[in-house]
């Protein structure tokens, strides 16, 4: 793999403080190689000869995106528009739909999910996970198509699949698929509602967690129950997830009952979720109480986020853009000074940030994975709050998009 130095790129240094508050963010120009997919060296005007240049001609360089919770394998993105139909029972309108529909789908449904893929890519993500349909009716068909789909981007990206029971692990009957998939390559052992879909928490939670074992995989399961149902089953999976020995390794998605609860309510289930060291990713839903991410952050719980769809029969709205996304969090936290919105990026990108929370630079360093970004932007606060646009994704060490309409305009080309 040939070395690649990109020349004068911003880097944020510290922040500047007015009555201890930090009210600017301090940035310098830095070259940065990189070599075999990792940052070998950050320093001015680095000489290296056998190597790819970039000039990023003071564009902000920051760590890329992680897309943590999406779905490929069903989309309507690349074909024609199509409006959802409205919801007449509940989430099981949508389930009696996919029975016709993904079927219908299947014949270019790789094609798709190739080019939500590429798209994701173009956005700055380098890491996606994907939920993918495991029913009966697709059976185990979309695993295969999403790997295949994610194959041809092998050098751009990394990536999990999760099995989805979409239809009920128990409602649909899926259990032998979903031991299938996971047999297949699948990542991560999905789920659905336990109590809504399945009708019966303890079943289906065990039986999840069983699958989990069996594969020596982790969860990442979709939670929209409510209140204090969503706050029952939470305690149940952590319970389930001690005595499994799979601390650290599931994902509850959407997580809408921390929404919804407050208080000593609020704190006790997040010490519970805290000691299964269980993570949560949003969507920061903004049709609904959004969990408390925040808080949620500085209490151990870690948050990522995803776009979940990019329009498809759930919704005809994601954007795939997670510099918007970062901006609808800060906006949905009322996040308008410059320390809080420079502290957003970690949710998106794993926790990676160029500044401490006490403003030490401590990112890029010499051995850190070359998955980078350059954006036209001074600093990541404004990034964020003004949506600047990203010129430059580098994944593993490799340039793999260039914004060329943001650098024709600046006749940088
Ligand atoms: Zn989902």
């Amino acid at each position: 793999m040939k070395s690649l130095l990109i020349k004068n790129a911003l880097l944020e240094t510290g922040f500047t403080y007015e009555n201890s508050r930090a009210v600017h963010t301090e940035t310098e120009l830095f070259d940065v190689l990189i070599q075999d997919g990792k940052i070998t060296e950050v320093g001015k005007d680095i000489q290296f000869l056998d190597c790819e240049v970039l000039e990023a001609n003071g564009k902000l360089l920051m760590p890329a995106f992680r897309e943590m919770h999406i779905h490929v394998d069903k989309t309507y993105f690349g074909g024609p528009w199509k409006a959802c139909k409205p919801i007449t029972n509940g989430i099981l309108t949508r389930i009696e739909e996919e029975q016709i529909l993904l079927p219908a789908q299947l014949p270019f449904a790789q094609e798709r999910a190739e080019t939500m893929i590429k798209w994701l890519i173009s956005q700055g993500h380098t890491h996606i996970r994907s939920h993918c349909n495991v029913d009966p009716q697709i059976g185990t068909k979309h695993i295969e198509i999403t790997q295949e789909a994610f194959n041809q981007f092998e050098d751009q990206v990394t990536y999990e699949i999760v099995a989805f029971p979409q239809h009920g692990l128990l409602r649909s009957n899926v259990e032998p698929l979903i031991r299938e998939a996971m047999r297949m390559g699948a990542t991560l052992v999905g789920g659905l509602d336990p109590s809504v879909i399945d009708r019966d928490i303890d079943r289906s939670l065990n039986l999840t967690m069983d699958i989990a074992v069996e594969s020596g995989k982790g969860i990442d399961m979709h939670i929209h129950d409510p209140n204090s149902l969503g706050a029952f089953e939470f305690y149940k999976l952590a319970e389930l997830t001690k005595q499994a020995n799979k601390v650290g390794q599931v994902t509850i998605s959407h997580a809408i009952a921390l929404g919804d609860l407050q208080g000593k309510e609020l704190e006790e289930l997040v010490a519970v979720l805290n000691e299964a060291k269980i993570d949560v990713t949003s969507t920061v839903p903004i049709n609904r109480p959004t969990i408390p991410i925040p808080y949620l952050h500085e209490n151990g719980v870690p948050v990522s986020l995803g776009h979940d769809s990019l329009t498809d029969h759930w919704s005809p709205f994601g954007t795939g853009d997670t510099v918007e996304k970062l901006s609808m969090l800060a906006q949905r936290f009322k996040f308008i000074d410059e320390y809080s919105l420079n502290r957003c990026w970690k949710y998106a990108s794993g926790g990676i940030m160029p500044l401490s929370d006490t403003g030490e630079r401590v990112w890029p360093q010499k051995g850190d994975l070359a998955n980078v970004l350059l954006l036209d932007a001074v600093c990541s606060a404004q990034a964020i709050a003004r949506q600047r646009p990203i010129t430059h994704v580098i994944s593993k060490g490799s340039l793999v998009y260039k914004n060329e309409d943001v650098l024709m305009k600046e006749g940088t080309k």
